[in-house]
């Protein structure tokens, strides 16, 4: 049979459960257009060398009486989720010679399920960055026009599954590193409730806002790894089960649209793509209100306070001392500057200095303290108007993918990518990107994403408009 990496997840599992395929034949699959792919995308940094033998030994747990839908399903893990006895580097040259000691919560859950890891996907250093161009190890390339950017951070993760070299994958997301890289690879993108999903494992960016999610090409596919990896663990005290959040209506059919937030920079064709889309929910039924919410506009301003001030507490543990590279100077604080100068990247050596500015003593309630303030209310806004409408839609990104180089120069231009994901993360909503179509450019069509943000642990009304759009 051929194209069986062109399955979706769903049609594997049942193909693998009627016996019409085996784990390994479809491991193989992957394995070849790797080969053929992989050496131009760069999507995978590393391909692991027992997939094959993963694969086997799904094939004996089916055989056994195993029946788990993702036992025997290839995956791409992305470089900051970590893998017992495996390499795991955020794509840093800081990490170059680190191999993770135990796995990551999500990993186990995808173990016990039976998932087979094909490798581990490139991403920007510790995922700081909206295009892979911030990896150490060169970009990944856009899978519908090499010239571009996959998106980031999770754009490895993204051109793999877009590129028929995984059938889905794991990504983490901070302000948008799994739903932006799904919208420009045409890929769906999940961004769980806060707490949804352990963060236990992961390499932890901006504490209070990651989450780890799936990457896939249908919505069915998404919400089968989302309730896999899901649930409460001892590891991550901010894990919460979704048995806490009140069930919804099963009839979510209203849906928000901040028109004041689209006037910002909205590319013409992304707009008319999401009218489309838009048109097709009505026409399933749903109702699509206007809404206001002027905290939003702030959202990019929070988050880029918010996030270095974590990432420069997060960051710090990276000394030369603990973990990775090790670079001897004249003292101890020299050994320090020296690695950390040399193993962090520019973008991260950005992020740690704001970061560090904001939270100074000097400057902390001008900064830091107004942050905290202004994401407080920009939570209740969110929260009103969620009691209103069921969903809130809004394009992923206001462009379609940039060229590669593009923006690298401007990082500033680079973070106003962010200004429709980064919300989700600040409050805590659950968000997904679906595809709604593409635009051409060059000649090329590009893929753009919707944005449906719901009430936290409503995942299920995420899906369930998700489905109607694709
Ligand atoms: N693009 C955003 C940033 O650079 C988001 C990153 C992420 O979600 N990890 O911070």
């Amino acid at each position: 049979m051929s194209d069986l990496n062109k399955l979706s997840i769903i049609e594997a599992g049942k193909k693998l459960a009627a016996g019409e395929i085996t784990a390994a034949l479809l491991a193989d699959a992957c394995l070849a257009e790797i080969e053929k792919r992989n050496p131009s995308l760069n999507a995978y940094l590393e391909v692991f060398d027992d997939v094959l033998e993963q694969a086997k030994k799904a094939d004996e747990r089916r055989a056994a009486g195993e029946s788990h839908p993702l036992l025997g399903i290839p995956l791409a893990i992305k470089d900051n989720i970590l893998i017992e006895g495996r390499r795991a580097g955020a794509a840093s040259k800081i990490l170059e010679n680190y191999v993770a000691s135990y796995d990551a919560t999500v990993i186990k859950k995808l173990k016990d399920a039976g998932a087979v890891f094909l490798g581990r996907t490139n991403m920007d250093e510790f995922a700081h960055g909206s295009s892979t161009e911030n990896s150490a190890y060169g970009p990944t390339k856009n899978p519908h026009d090499e010239s571009r950017v996959p998106g980031g951070s999770s754009g490895g993760s993204a051109a793999a599954v877009a590129a028929h070299m995984a059938l889905g994958a794991l990504g983490t997301d901070t302000g948008g590193s799994v739903r932006e890289p799904a919208s420009f690879c045409g890929v769906v993108g999940l961004k769980p409730t806060y707490g949804a999903v352990s963060r236990s494992g992961l390499i932890a960016m901006g504490s209070s806002l990651d989450q780890a999610g799936p990457l896939a090409r249908t919505v069915e596919d998404a919400e089968l790894i989302f309730n896999t990896i899901r649930g409460k663990d001892p590891l991550d005290s901010t894990s919460i089960g979704m048995e806490n959040f009140k069930s919804q209506t099963a009839n979510n059919k209203k849906i928000g649209v901040p028109r004041t937030l689209l006037a910002q920079g909205l590319d013409a064709d992304v707009l008319q793509q999401f009218e489309k889309s838009l048109d097709i929910l009505r026409a399933k039924g749903y109702e699509v209100v206007d809404i206001e919410l002027p905290q939003a506009s702030l959202a990019l301003a929070v988050y880029y306070v918010i996030m270095p001030a974590e990432v420069s507490a997060n960051l710090a543990r990276f000394d030369g001392v603990r973990y990775g590279l090790s670079l001897k100077g004249e003292s101890l604080v020299d050994d320090y500057a020296k690695t950390r100068g040399e193993g962090f990247g520019a973008e991260v050596r950005r992020r740690i200095m704001l970061g560090t500015y904001v939270l100074s003593s000097g400057y902390y309630d001008a900064y830091y303290g107004k942050a905290t303030a202004a994401r407080a209310e920009l939570a209740r806004e969110v929260a009103g108007v969620l009691q209103h409408v069921d969903l809130i839609a809004t394009p992923t990104t206001t462009t379609p993918a940039a060229k590669l180089g593009e923006k690298t120069s401007d990082p500033l231009a680079m973070y106003l990518m962010d200004i429709f994901t980064v919300t989700a993360n600040l409050t805590g909503n659950p968000a997904i990107s679906v595809p709604m179509g593409t635009v051409t450019r060059e000649g090329k069509e590009l893929p753009v994403g919707m944005q449906l943000t719901a009430a936290h642990g409503d995942e299920p009304a995420l899906f369930a408009a998700g489905k109607l759009l694709q």
